[in-house]
């Protein structure tokens, strides 16, 4: 029995009867032979960043921090292949020096890049797709210790379920992503009146490049993140600037809002108005990875959910009617973000312009009555869930919401037949 094993939120843990470290294609092989001798289920697990239970496993934990390396880099196409375990952070760093940069990313880059993929992590912005749909091919280690390198040229079909595959189809050993000339991007946040930003939330997200909306339950406001592409030289902030910004403004007021939430639930709203009323606008100008990333100090769980871009303004305004229940104490801001529509199977983008809602609670509260809240609404939508984070989904609500969802299970029946892949998480959503 190898030691416990625990995600960042701290609130999903498991005891594999392994933890595996490879380094290399053929150590990943040797994994996936031992684990099939000795009869035992797979699951890769990587920097802990999802919510779900999707990384748990009591057979064999695969960790691929020790494949960080980046294999080829195509500057006239783009093209990049990376190995699967390396950290958002350290690529999106080494891919600056190459004046290479991802088209879009989320805000924050300590996921890595199989881990981030394979549940379809995202970011923001009505004409860029998820970090998924900007893979080009994933190499994979199948359960019989073949390999599989999957590209739109070779097997469409595998590939748009791959590129978000759950972990549910093989170990992915390797990654190639199109990625774009580095670039500079200008942030500016602002406050606004919450009515007037959600009566012209088509307006705002069209009107810049990556636009996200932060609303604050019980108070007035939201706080608009508009960020364009730019030509103007990058002025990054100094060290103790952003942690002026990030770590004392976002994550120590923020925190001791969440506090007084936790102890003095009636403060609540009082304080959630008086953070808004003195958050204040900013700017930023920097390189477009050192944007999108930010510092998440306070641990939180979270659900979000993709429905149609054309539902976002009533949607969000059903969430904060539930938000300001006395009783679910909720002292996090809702957080709205955009997508384009993408082909992916297991996309919570596919085929629709795509509006993201997200909610958060702090993990020492009962989130639960809160989250179910949030979906009942997300349901009346055909919302899908983001797969790395809390819902109460299984396979027999998910799956008319997903047009290619049949497709999927034809790919994981040729590529995981015997379902060495397998954990709690997957039997439920999966089926
Ligand atoms: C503070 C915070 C901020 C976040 N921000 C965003 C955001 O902006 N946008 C967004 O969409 N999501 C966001 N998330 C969610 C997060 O991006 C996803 O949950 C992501 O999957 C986490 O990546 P990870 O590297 O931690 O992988 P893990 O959570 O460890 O694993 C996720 C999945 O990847 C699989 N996997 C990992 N490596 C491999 C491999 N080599 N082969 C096969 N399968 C593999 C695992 O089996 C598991 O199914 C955030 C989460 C946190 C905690």
């Amino acid at each position: 029995m190898a030691s416990q094993w625990r995600n960042w939120a701290r609130d999903q843990a498991c005891r594999p009867a392994a933890i595996e470290t490879p380094g290399s294609r053929a150590e990943l092989v040797e994994v996936l032979e031992r684990a099939a001798s000795a009869g035992l289920p797979v699951r890769a697990s990587a920097s802990g960043h999802s919510f779900t239970d999707v990384a748990l496993t009591d057979g064999v934990m695969v960790r691929c921090d020790r494949l960080g390396r980046i294999l080829a880099v195509d500057r006239a196409s783009g093209l990049v292949k990376v190995e699967a375990g390396i950290v958002l952070g350290d690529l999106n760093r080494r891919l600056d020096e190459l004046g290479l940069a991802f088209e879009n990313l989320g805000d924050i880059d300590r996921q890595t890049l199989a881990g981030a993929i394979s549940t379809g992590t995202h970011g923001t912005g009505a004409r860029f797709r998820s970090i998924s749909a900007q893979v080009e091919a994933v190499d994979l280690v199948l359960a019989d210790g073949s390999s599989l390198e999957i590209s739109a040229m070779g097997d469409r079909a595998a590939l748009d379920a791959a590129r978000i595959g759950l972990g549910a189809l093989g170990l992915i050993y390797a990654v190639t992503v199109r990625t774009v000339p580095a670039y500079t991007i200008e942030r500016v946040d602002s406050p606004r009146p919450l009515a007037e930003a959600l009566a012209r939330l088509d307006e705002l997200d069209h009107g810049s490049d990556h636009f996200e909306l932060y609303v604050f339950p019980h108070t007035e406001v939201a706080l608009c993140r508009e960020s364009r592409r730019t030509d103007d030289p990058p002025r990054p902030r100094s060290p103790a600037r952003v942690y002026a910004q990030e770590v004392i403004l976002e994550n120590w007021a923020g925190g001791l809002l969440v506090e007084a939430g936790l102890r003095l639930p009636a403060l609540t709203p009082r304080l959630a108005r008086l953070a808004a009323a003195v958050t204040g606008r900013s700017t930023t100008i920097d390189r477009s990875f050192r944007v999108f990333a930010s510092d998440r100090r306070i641990r939180f769980t979270e659900m979000e959910y993709a429905i149609g871009r054309e539902h976002a303004a009533e949607a969000v305004r059903r969430v904060l009617e539930v938000a300001a229940r006395p009783e679910h104490r909720v002292a996090f801001p809702i957080e709205v973000r955009f997508a384009a529509a993408d082909e992916l199977m297991l996309s919570g983008a596919h085929g629709r312009d795509t509006c993201y809602v997200s909610v958060h609670q702090d993990r020492r509260l009962d989130w639960e009555p809160y989250f179910r809240a949030v979906e009942a609404i997300m349901d009346s939508y055909e919302g899908r869930p983001h797969w790395g984070k809390r819902h109460f989904q299984a396979a027999a609500t998910l799956a008319p919401r997903y047009p290619r969802w049949d497709e999927f299970a034809a790919v994981r029946d040729r590529l995981d037949p015997g379902r060495r892949f397998t954990n709690a998480y997957i039997k439920r959503v999966l089926g």
